[in-house]
């Protein structure tokens, strides 16, 4: 791990620690105003994280580098589909109404209802990693007033709506606050629902919110936006790019250069003349 003071540019560099065992522990030799940046790479095989914590005593501190092992560019593929490190609060996530379209746009029927959930619920598994706090998410389907459901009072609610005038097959609208935190999303169907769309629409309200899948192909994820994936759940990219968003030390509005960077003796705005010893 290498750590800078980094209130003035260039950056300083103050001292590497390297561990074996991942505890790590450093003294500064030096008063300095701070912040101090912290960066960590398990290994070649991981993707270098780099943090900022102010200047004072510090205990308990996690830093994670997630792993690089995939046979694909994973920080490429999440920077098209989320370049802004979009995520849900998902202590905060109250739950999912699957509720009949405004104004006469469509209904769903009962037993398309329940689908729509048994697909939902099966892919959190995917989108969430089944996270503790949805284990037991509440899924309501009995709310047949729509009226208000894009309204005030509805924040932190995932809305699942059946609208028949669209063009497209599916759509989803995300919002996010200033600081990247996804808080509401609202997803139309057109057609009576599939496990294709309803897991493609449910992958731009957790991993997608942003775009579709660009390089990498329709076997990996079920984020192309081009043409349908093969897939009719999500596939391995989209349950990877989830191990990165909600892991629950990266922050929403995260930088990939800070949760997925690449290269590990790059300093931040450049001190010349600093070799470092990884
Ligand atoms: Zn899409």
């Amino acid at each position: 791990m290498n750590v800078y003071n980094g209130i003035v540019s260039p950056e300083t560099f103050l001292g590497q620690i390297i561990t074996s065992d991942g505890d790590f522990g450093f003294q500064l030799t030096e008063e300095i105003q701070g912040p101090i940046i912290l960066r960590t790479q398990l290994g070649q095989d991981s993707y270098v994280r780099t943090i900022s914590i102010p200047a004072a005593d510090t205990s308990g501190l996690i830093m994670r580098s997630h792993p690089k092992d995939q046979p694909y560019d994973l920080r490429l593929h999440m920077e098209e589909i989320n370049s802004g490190f979009f995520k849900w609060n998902l202590y905060a996530i109250k739950g999912v109404s699957i509720v009949d379209g405004p104004e006469g746009k469509g209904s769903f029927t009962s037993a398309e209802k329940d689908f729509v959930e048994a697909i939902f619920r099966e892919n959190l598994g995917c989108y969430t990693g089944n996270h503790s706090t949805i284990q037991n998410l509440r899924i309501e389907k009995d709310d047949n007033d729509p009226s208000d459901y894009a309204g005030k009072g509805q924040d932190n609610w995932i809305f699942i709506t059946r609208d028949t005038t669209m063009t497209l097959g599916g759509l989803a609208s995300t919002k996010y606050d200033d600081n990247g935190n996804i808080y509401k999303s609202v997803i139309s169907l057109r057609d009576s629902p599939t496990s294709y769309a309803t897991s493609h629409e449910q992958g731009h309200s957790f991993v997608a919110p942003i775009s579709h899948a660009q390089t990498l192909p329709g076997t990996v994820t079920i984020m192309r936006g081009d043409v349908q994936s093969q897939l009719n759940s999500p596939g391995p990219a989209d349950c990877e790019a989830r191990t990165v968003l909600y892991e629950d030390t990266y922050t929403a509005g995260s930088s990939y250069d800070d949760v997925l960077g690449t290269e590990f003796n790059e300093i931040i705005s450049g001190i010349p003349g600093i070799t470092i010893i990884q």
